[in-house]
């Protein structure tokens, strides 16, 4: 099964997949984890990709695209896959397509999360990530159980640049003008587009989001 989270950042797709991942018995695959890890790691990708993500700008598509097809070269051809923030243009998901016919794949499930700006807004003003492992917590949602520590790894949790106020509401522009097109793009595609309304509490979106993938 090949599934996609659409939504605008700060949405909780992140948080959906990694639950959603587990059930399908999926490959969580995350672009924007993929290229803070990059980062870390100090690549040429890593190191090309650092101005776009600061800046709250999307990341070229052919990088995100060569990134996303060597990854999947390194996992099994009939594994389960669920994108998460990944496509983000419509030449990514024209991109994603080809690469999957390629192999006789294609997307079969497209969850839309919705919210509203002010409720995306703050959301990422309380995001709280681990620099070391990339775990979100939220500091009036999800708090960790040491402030500042990573519950996960111990590693330290940091608000990332992207997440400052005025970052954020250039990234909701980003998305607006982007991203946003894939809602229609999807609706008229094969896989067909639903959507979960994402300003309730995680359990019950990820409710919504299971019956929405059918598992
Ligand atoms: P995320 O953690 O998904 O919000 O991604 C953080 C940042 O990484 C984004 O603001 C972009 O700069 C970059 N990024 C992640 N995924 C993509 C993608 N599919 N296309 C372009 N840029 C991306």
């Amino acid at each position: 099964m090949v599934v996609i989270l659409l939504g605008p950042p700060g949405v909780g797709k992140g948080t959906q997949a990694v639950r959603l991942a587990a059930a399908i018995d999926g490959e969580h695959i995350s672009t924007g984890d993929l290229l803070r890890a990059a980062r870390r790691d100090g690549t040429e990708l890593g190191k090309q990709a650092q101005g776009y993500m600061d800046a709250g700008e999307l990341v070229p598509d052919a990088l995100i695209l060569d990134l996303v097809r060597d990854h999947l070269a390194s996992m099994p051809s009939e594994a389960s896959l669920l994108f998460d923030g990944f496509p983000r243009t419509t030449a990514q998901a024209d991109g994603l397509d080809s690469v999957l016919s390629g192999v006789g794949r294609q997307v079969d499930r497209v969850v839309l999360l919705e919210a509203s700006n002010e409720t995306l807004v703050e959301r990422m003003s309380g995001r709280r990530s681990c620099m070391d492992c990339g775990a979100v917590f939220n500091v009036h949602l999800n708090t960790s159980e040491i402030e500042g520590v990573c519950d996960n790894c111990g590693g330290p949790l940091i608000h990332r640049i992207d997440d400052e106020p005025d970052t954020v509401l250039h990234r909701l522009e980003v998305y607006q003008e982007q991203t946003a097109p894939l809602v229609a793009h999807y609706e008229a595609h094969d896989s067909g587009l639903l959507r979960v309304q994402a300003e309730r509490g995680m359990d019950d979106v990820y409710l919504d989001v299971r019956n929405a993938v059918g598992v």
